[in-house]
C-alpha cells in the first residue's frame, strides 16, 4: 500500500491554503465541508471565491512568505507558481505538517481522494494520485449503487448504537441485528425518505429484539412494482436496478425485455405472468392476488412492468389490492415507451416550430372498434402516440382524415425501440397501413403522429425504412 489511509476530524481547526483562485475555491469548499477554520494567503481571491466565503475565511492579502507555516492542521498549495508550491511543501514537511500541492503528487505528504458523499457514511478512493479519472470513473459506479439518502440510515444506525449494544452484549448478535435492519425493509424505508416511518420500525425491531424474538424482524413481504423501461436495460433507474438486486421473486411481463430481467437477483424466482393482445396469461385479478399472498409469505416480490407502471401498466390497479391488504409497496417510475421510441428515433415530442403538446392515447381495439375521441385527436399543433396501436392502425389514419388532418400528416411506426433490433418506419397517414402490410412487424410497437415526425431526418441515429 503506497498511502496509509486516515479520516482527519478537521472540526474548527486551522487549515492554511496558498492561493486565491479556482483550484484553491474548490479545495475550500470541502474543507468548509467538514467545518474547518481556513486562512487564505493570496494577493487576490478570485470573483467566485470572494462571493461564496468572502466572509467565512481569513484573507491574508499579500504573497505567501516563509513565516506563513505556523502551527496549522494540514497547508494546501494551490497557486500557479510551481515555485512557491514547492517552498510551501518543503517548509510544511520541515515543520512536519501535513500538506498537499494540488496536482504534485511528488510534492504532497497526504493526498485527497475521490468521494462518495452519504455522510456520516463516507467513501474515499484513492488511486494514489496516478490515475484521478479511475478514481472518478469507479465512483461513478459506487455512486450508482448507494442510495442519495444512505446517510438516513447511517444516521439512525449511530444514533440507536449505544442501545444496541445494551440490548446485545455480544458483538456477533449486536453484528447479526444490524445486518437484517440493513439489507431488509426497514433499511428501503430509509432510502425511499420516510425517516419517520422507518425509525418507528427500527425502535419495533429493538423491542422485538430485547424480547428476544429477533427472528420476527423483516418477516414481513413488500412489494415493489417497478418500471422497467422500454427495453433498453441501460434505461433502468438505480432505484430499480437496486431493488430488483434484492428481490426474493421477480413477476414480469411479455413486454420486460430478457437484459432488463436477467439484471434481477440471480437466484430470484422468476414467475411469468405475460400478456399478449387477446391471450392474458394470467388474468389480472389473479396477479394482484398472487402479489399479497407472495408478500404475505415474508417475500420481497418485484413486479417488473415494461416503461412506466402508471402508463398503460395496469399499476393503479395491482396496489390497489396491495394497499387494501396493508402490504408495505413502492412503486418506481420507469421511461414510458413514448418517451423511450421519440428519442431512440430522433423524433421530439415537443418543439417550438411543430408541437406544443403530446397526447398518449391507446389504440387497443375492442369489438373492432377504437374507442377515441377523433376530433380531440385531430387538433393541430400536437403531437399523438399512440400505445398498442398496429392492429387499428388502418382505422386510426381513416378517422384522422376524415377529422380533418391533413392526408400528409407524418407517421412513423417504432418496432421494438431503444433495442438493439429497433426498426422505424416513417410514412403519411395516408401511405402507412399500406407500408406495413408489406412488412413483418413485430411486437411490441409504436405509432407517433405528427409534423415532428418529419424532424426524424436529420435527428436520428437510428436509419429508416420507408
Ligand atoms: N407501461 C408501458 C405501456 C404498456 S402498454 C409504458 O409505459 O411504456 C404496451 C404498449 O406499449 C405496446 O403495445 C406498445 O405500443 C408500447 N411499447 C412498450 N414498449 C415498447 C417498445 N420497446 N417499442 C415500441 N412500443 C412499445
Amino acid at each position: 500500500m503506497q498511502n496509509y489511509p486516515i479520516f482527519i476530524d478537521l472540526n474548527n481547526q486551522p487549515c492554511l491554503i496558498v492561493g486565491g483562485g479556482e483550484v484553491a475555491l474548490r479545495k475550500i469548499r470541502l474543507m468548509r465541508t467538514a467545518n474547518a477554520k481556513i486562512t487564505v494567503i493570496a494577493p487576490n481571491l478570485c470573483t467566485d471565491l470572494k462571493s461564496e466565503f468572502g466572509t467565512d475565511i481569513e484573507h491574508i492579502e499579500r504573497k505567501f512568505s516563509p513565516d506563513d507555516i505556523k502551527n496549522y492542521r494540514l497547508i494546501t498549495a494551490a497557486t500557479n507558481d510551481s515555485k512557491v508550491n514547492k517552498q510551501v511543501s518543503q517548509l510544511a514537511q520541515a515543520a512536519n505538517i501535513p500538506v498537499n500541492v494540488v496536482d504534485q503528487p511528488e510534492l504532497c505528504s497526504f493526498i485527497t481522494p475521490s468521494i462518495i458523499d452519504r455522510s456520516p457514511a463516507l467513501i474515499a478512493i484513492s488511486t494514489g494520485g496516478g490515475a484521478p479519472v479511475l478514481a472518478r470513473i469507479l465512483r461513478a459506479k459506487l455512486e450508482a449503487f448507494i442510495p442519495a439518502s444512505y446517510g438516513h440510515l447511517a444516521k439512525a444506525m449511530q444514533k440507536y448504537r449505544d442501545q444496541i449494544k445494551a440490548t446485545f452484549s455480544e458483538e456477533k448478535d449486536r453484528r447479526r441485528f444490524w445486518e437484517k435492519i440493513t439489507q431488509g425493509s426497514i433499511a428501503e424505508q430509509f432510502f425511499s425518505g420516510q425517516v419517520e416511518d422507518a425509525e418507528q420500525s427500527l425502535q419495533a425491531a429493538i423491542l422485538l429484539a430485547q424480547e428476544n424474538k429477533l427472528a420476527d424482524v423483516n418477516e414481513v413481504g413488500e412489494v415493489w412494482l417497478i418500471g422497467a423501461g422500454p427495453g433498453d436495460p441501460d434505461l433502468l433507474t438505480f432505484k430499480a436496478l437496486r431493488l430488483m438486486q434484492q428481490a426474493d421473486v421477480v413477476l414480469f411481463d411479455r413486454l420486460v425485455s430478457k437484459e432488463v430481467l436477467n439484471l434481477s437477483r440471480r437466484d430470484a424466482d422468476r414467475i411469468y405472468v405475460g400478456k399478449r393482445r387477446s391471450d392474458h396469461a394470467v388474468p389480472q385479478e389473479e396477479i394482484n392476488q398472487l402479489l399479497v399472498d407472495l408478500a404475505k409469505r415474508g417475500k420481497r416480490v418485484v413486479r417488473l412492468k415494461g416503461g412506466d407502471p402508471f402508463i398503460f401498466g395496469r399499476g393503479g390497479e395491482e396496489i390497489e389490492l396491495l394497499a387494501k391488504s396493508g402490504i408495505p409497496f413502492q412503486i418506481v417510475p420507469g421511461i414510458t415507451a413514448a418517451s423511450g421510441c421519440a428519442t431512440y428515433a430522433g423524433i421530439p415530442l415537443t418543439h417550438r416550430d411543430h408541437a406544443q403538446s403530446c397526447l398518449f392515447v391507446t389504440g387497443h381495439l375492442k369489438n373492432d372498434t377504437i374507442d377515441l375521441d377523433w376530433q380531440r385527436m385531430a387538433t393541430p399543433n400536437q403531437t399523438v402516440v399512440v400505445y398498442m396501436g398496429l392492429v387499428g392502425l388502418p382505422i386510426i389514419c381513416k378517422q384522422l382524415i376524415a377529422h380533418g388532418v391533413s392526408p400528409t400528416m407524418p407517421i412513423a411506426l417504432i418496432q421494438q425501440g431503444t433495442m438493439s433490433n429497433q426498426r422505424v418506419v416513417i410514412g403519411t397517414i395516408t401511405s402507412l397501413p399500406e407500408q406495413v402490410k408489406n412488412k413483418e412487424i413485430k411486437a411490441p410497437t409504436l405509432i407517433i403522429i405528427g409534423s415532428v415526425v418529419s424532424l426524424e431526418e436529420n435527428l436520428s441515429w437510428y436509419e429508416a425504412t420507408s
